[in-house]
């Protein structure tokens, strides 16, 4: 009986996380260890609480494990030290991709392993840019071919046979192949004229496509300066791009979204920046951690059924207090018959997750609205605030002026980062994101702290700012940050509606 665990190869699709399989999925979820190739988009990540690291085969990529050998190395070791192990590729594990020497390493040294296939980059690449591969009219064939990055086994291909393949050829390989790949093929007798197209960063909101005849196609990609990856196509089905292309329609296309929410709560606008065709940029400024300890908190939860009203100004208030209460044994039935207020839609909703359902949302999403709603309510009544260690403190100054007997507590803190990623701040020092969306004012704060002075130079300039709302936006105006666009909503729904609608008055 050994205690080896288990490798999975898993196929991370061509860079949208959403193309993802649930298979893949469900391994992420399970995985010990993470080993990632760089063309996996690390925002894939978030749906692992394992170890990660980045190979490369290039050694010398900082902070990388470099070298097959090594690769093949790191999982067997892990594995036989009993961990589940996920190799997660780029694109398809096999598909030019080195999935299967691995998979006999692991089968040589005796490692149970599963393979799970991934959306290649070819076949995402045509959908995403409107390409149709085997369309009826134009291919009954389609033939991936690599222009291989190791140039002694160039001489292995063909280029006679390919040039005279009937259908669609699809190249994987990088822009610095792409002169010497048309002049083969030109030598080989394709004709000059053969529609083709370069599809780069596919399924990226990066993604760009430049068709021209394949006589053509090295200087037009010349002039467009691509960024990798790439994929070349040649075939008719290129002329009917325009007609089925969608994805360089999305309202946030092409525009890369800096996120500044913590990370644990930052999912559903990831989620959307996607839906709208945008890149979400993780950009956290804050971290979420429970009390230093629990007394305080553990010592109101006991006493909860004094209060008449219990009122939460964020969805990590709820979760914290009554994530807390749960976990000491209790449940929404040590509540009694408090009244709820939650400062907005999506506080109320995380109630519901325990059970419960708030009486009072205000009708404007803040702490002003939520003191007018209440006002009528709690004179002469005792009122808990479960707040953060810090922010706004307009609610309690409202309430007890309004007649309240008001008990404040802490039941999370709001931490700053002490600095943005590498990787992160080094794409606003180039100014590669089109917007950062602020959250809070404390936000504002933070991102003016965390930011280098190039990295500040770019903001408002080629990075634009929006904001959640009016206190946000004056915030950072005041910290010397203009502001472009501003929720009329203040959540960040509303904050992404608020940069789709500045994105489509341009
Ligand atoms: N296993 C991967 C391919 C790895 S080879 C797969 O199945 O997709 C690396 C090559 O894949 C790159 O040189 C490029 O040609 C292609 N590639 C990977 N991701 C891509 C993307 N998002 N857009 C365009 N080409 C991509």
């Amino acid at each position: 009986m050994t205690s080896n665990g288990k490798v999975y190869l898993v196929g991370a699709g061509p860079g949208d996380p959403g193309l993802l399989t649930m298979k893949g999925l469900r391994c992420l979820h399970a995985a010990d260890l993470v080993l990632y190739d760089g063309l996996a988009n690390p925002l894939l990540l978030r749906f692992t609480s394992a170890e990660t690291e980045r190979t490369s085969r290039i050694k010398s990529q900082a902070g990388a494990i470099g070298g097959q050998e090594e690769i093949n190395r790191r999982l067997i070791e892990a594995a036989q030290a009993g961990k589940t192990v996920v190799r997660l590729k780029g694109g398809d594990p096999y598909i030019f991709g080195r999935g299967s020497e691995e998979a006999a390493a692991l089968a040589a040294a005796g490692i149970d392993f599963e393979v799970v296939p991934g959306v290649t980059a070819a076949v995402a690449a045509g959908e995403y840019a409107g390409l149709s591969f085997t369309h009826r009219d134009y291919a009954s064939a389609v033939a991936f071919v690599t222009a291989h990055e190791d140039p002694t086994k160039d001489a292995s291909l063909d280029y006679e046979a390919i040039a005279r393949f009937p259908g669609t050829l699809v190249f994987y390989m990088g822009l610095q192949r792409l002169d010497a790949l048309v002049k083969s093929l030109l030598r080989a007798g394709k004709s000059a004229s053969t529609p083709a197209c370069i599809v780069s960063c596919a399924t990226y909101a990066g993604q760009q496509t430049i068709a021209a005849p394949l006589g053509q196609l090295a200087d037009a990609v010349r002039a467009a300066a691509l960024h990798p990856p790439s994929i070349s196509v040649v075939g008719e089905c290129v002329t009917r791009r325009e007609a089925i292309a969608w994805f360089e329609k999305r309202p946030l296309f092409g525009r890369r979204i800096g996120i500044t929410r913590p990370v644990a709560q930052a999912a559903s606008a990831i989620e959307r920046v996607l839906e709208l065709g945008g890149e979400p940029i993780l950009l956290p400024t804050i971290e979420i951690l429970p009390p230093k300890d629990w007394r305080a908190v553990d010592a109101m939860l006991a006493r909860l059924c004094e209060f008449d009203w219990l009122v939460f100004t964020s969805v990590n208030g709820v979760e914290s207090f009554l994530g807390r209460l749960w976990d000491i044994g209790g449940d929404a039935r040590k509540l009694g018959t408090v009244q709820i207020a939650a400062i907005g839609p999506a506080t109320g909703r995380s109630l519901r997750q325990f059970g419960l359902r708030p009486d009072l949302v205000p009708p404007a999403y803040r702490a002003e609205s939520l003191a007018d709603e209440l006002r009528p309510h709690v004179s002469g009544r005792r009122v808990l605030w479960a707040r953060a260690d810090r922010g706004r403190d307009v609610l309690p100054a409202e309430l007890i002026k309004a007649g309240a007997s008001l008990e404040t507590l802490v039941v999370y803190r709001n931490v700053d980062l002490a600095a943005f990623s590498k990787i992160e701040l080094d794409r606003l020092e180039r100014g590669e994101l089109d917007w950062i969306a602020l959250g809070s004012p404390s936000i504002a704060e933070s991102l003016a702290k965390l930011c280098s002075d190039a990295a500040r130079r770019q903001l408002g300039q080629r990075v634009r700012l929006a904001s959640i709302s009016p206190v946000t936006t004056a915030r950072a105006k005041e910290l010397g940050l203009a502001v472009a666009a501003q929720a009329t909503e203040y959540t960040w729904d509303g904050l992404l509606d608020a940069i789709v609608e500045a994105e489509a008055v341009k």
